[in-house]
């Protein structure tokens, strides 16, 4: 038995020492039961959020009006969730009001897929209400209930299939596909950082090509920002494995797109992420191997070269090899970075007893050239030996 599934044991058996039920419950069981990596346990009990804080030392509250409650046992943190059943739906995806139950049935039947509506009590024993199991054994991706409704109370639920199929190497089940195309639309009411979710999962899935297939044939990519300006064929033409590769890709093949890469709301890491693999795409051709090597970091330099790998289109001649020996040549570079030149701005102005200025730039890009180069040792003295040599200072600059 998985190790959280041992810890986690401690949480159920707590609850029902106080009077109250409580299951392992989604992904895990679904991943326990087909042999999967198991990354997170979540926890489903009919004790009220209070209760949980009550019982437990260590808790964190997370989203206590949706019934979620974080429970610390020996630093493991599990998410403890009150048995809910939702109410009505107006915007497609959140909704209006949650109501908790008494009922472990009631709490499974508002799951997405039959696969992430199963329990497990404390013995390990599975309740499956609604043939989880059987649709694992087929592996195949079904609705709880009409598929049709499911997906009109929350469209995010259309995005996670396609991203379980890539995830899960699974096939759609026919109601539940033609449920997809007919309420595609409705995700342009999904709040675009829950898709950017679904979307990275479904990258770093199995088989994403496969999901990509599965968007495409029931158009799910026209109703998400950014991919609603990339035409199918583009989208489909390549092969990555992460969001942030495809981006990257797409806006190499057409620059226009960078303008709608922001609708993404992507984090400053990752956008420049995406900014590095465009700009090393379009200079991998007509710059010098040493600069490739200076300019970029190991992870993009690696990341470029599977891509060019894995997407033939992009190798023009001998791109990878250039890029190759560009990663080859990094750790005998002089220096890897300007912050490593030894010398600064701050030594600049007192040599020269001058104030601050755009000269510093000028006089440190400089510099920064020589040594990259290995024409100019990277050492203090040499360095202030070859600016009292070749700078030349005018009466403005000082
Ligand atoms: P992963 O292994 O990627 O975490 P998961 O199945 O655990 O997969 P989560 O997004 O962590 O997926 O959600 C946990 C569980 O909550 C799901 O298994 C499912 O039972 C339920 N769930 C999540 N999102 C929805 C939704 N939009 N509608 C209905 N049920 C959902
Ligand atoms: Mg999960």
């Amino acid at each position: 038995m998985h190790e959280l599934f041992t810890t986690g044991n401690i949480i159920l058996k707590t609850l029902e020492s106080h009077g109250y039920k409580g299951y392992f419950v989604g992904g895990c069981v679904r991943d326990h039961h087909m042999g999967r990596t198991i990354n997170d346990v979540d926890i489903t009990t009919d004790a009220l959020p209070e209760d949980i804080e009550r019982i437990f030392e260590h808790t964190i509250d997370v989203g206590k009006e949706h019934g979620t409650i974080i429970v610390l046992v020996e630093d493991t943190p599990f998410e403890v969730t009150t048995f809910r059943t939702e109410s009505e739906y107006s915007d497609f995806r959140r909704p209006d009001q949650v109501i908790f139950t008494r009922d472990l049935y009631s709490d499974l039947e508002r799951r997405d897929f039959t696969m992430n509506a199963m329990a497990m009590n404390d013995d390990f024993t599975i309740i499956d209400p609604y043939d989880g199991m059987d649709a694992i054994s087929h592996r195949m991706i079904a609705t709880v209930g009409l598929a049709s409704e499911r997906f009109n109370e929350d469209a995010l639920r259309i995005l996670r299939a396609a991203r379980f199929s890539s995830q899960l190497q699974f096939e759609v089940s026919e109601e539940t596909r033609r449920a997809m195309a007919e309420h595609a639309e409705n995700l342009r009411h999904v709040a675009v950082e829950r898709s950017v979710t679904e979307l990275t999962k479904l990258y770093l899935g199995m088989d994403p090509k496969r999901g990509k297939v599965l968007v495409v044939d029931t158009r799910l990519n026209k109703y998400l920002p950014f991919f609603d300006r990339v035409d199918d064929a583009s989208f489909l033409r390549t092969d990555v494995r992460s969001l942030e590769d495809e981006l990257a890709l797409q806006i190499h093949l057409s620059p226009e797109l960078a303008q709608s890469l922001s609708a993404l709301k992507l984090s400053n890491a990752v956008k420049s992420y995406i900014g590095n693999i465009i700009r090393l795409l379009d200079m991998v051709d007509s710059a010098s191997i040493r600069e490739l090597a200076y300019g970029f970091d190991t992870g993009i330099l690696a990341n470029a070269i599977s891509m060019i790998q894995a997407n033939g289109w992009l190798e023009t001649g001998d791109r990878r090899a250039h890029l190759q020996s560009a990663l080859n040549m990094k750790p005998a570079l002089p220096i890897a970075d300007a912050s490593e030149i030894d010398l600064d701005g701050h030594a600049l102005m007192t040599l020269f007893n001058a104030r601050g200025g755009r000269w510093i730039r000028t006089v440190l890009t400089a510099v920064e050239q020589e040594i990259l180069y290995g024409r100019l040792e990277n050492d203090r003295y040499k360095i202030i030996e070859w600016v009292k040599a070749h700078v030349e200072f005018e009466a403005g600059d000082i």
